[in-house]
């Protein structure tokens, strides 16, 4: 499997190009914003974009959606629980000082426990609320991989004071939904480095009993 992660915009969002190499099917996860550098590896690569998926409707992650479906034509997906945040791009773009950006039409809802399929590439749908009332994570079981986004980072774990948090709901998602893959399992975060489940599990402050 192809994967590579490209730091995106002014909150640096990570973005995530996955595909399989022999069929050059891909799906992006999250395009960021200011998708410039994703755009060219998709374009460098000819990779043919499936699906646009966002993990949750905050703006840094969601903003560089229309660009990248403009190169590819891929339809965008995200969980229903979602469409409040989404709804408000406007406002979250003048909290951060930015232009709204331009809004893509939903073509597909997620729902818990539906597995994507991007060649051979499979990636689950885990229902992680918390940080965001959609908030999803994508798993992938035969890699030992997840895209854990704005979830779980390298000893952090989510905001929950934007709305729609739930700091409460946000560490049951932790523990439910991430907590018991196993160790090994590479952790991808919306921002910031890498880390796996078994590191966080044993060190991250914010899971301390
Ligand atoms: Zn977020
Ligand atoms: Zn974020």
């Amino acid at each position: 499997m192809f994967h590579r992660v490209f730091t995106l915009g002014q909150l640096q969002c990570n973005a995530s190009l996955l595909g399989d190499e022999e069929t050059r099917e891909a799906v992006v996860i999250d395009p960021g914003e200011q998708p410039r550098a994703l755009i060219d590896a998709i374009r460098d690569g000819e990779w043919r974009v499936k699906e646009i998926l966002f993990t949750h409707a905050h703006i840094d992650h969601v903003a560089g959606a229309l660009e990248v479906q403009q190169l590819t034509g891929a339809p965008v997906a995200m969980h229903p629980a979602d469409l409040g945040l989404y709804d408000s791009l406007a406002e979250q773009a003048a909290w951060i000082g930015m232009p709204t950006p331009p809004r893509v039409e939903i073509a597909h809802w997620l729902e818990e426990g539906e597995v994507l399929e991007c060649g051979s590439v499979r990636l689950k749908v885990l229902f992680t609320p918390g940080h965001a009332p959609g908030h999803v994570s994508f798993y992938l079981a035969d890699q030992a991989m997840i895209v854990s986004a704005d979830v779980l980072f390298r000893a952090s774990i989510g905001r929950t004071d934007l709305p729609g948090g739930n700091h409460s709901q946000l560490l049951e998602s932790i523990r439910t939904q991430l907590l018991v893959l196993p160790d090994e399992t590479r952790v991808i975060p919306g921002h910031g480095p890498a880390t796996t489940i078994g590191l966080e599990r044993r060190t991250n402050p914010f899971l301390a009993d």
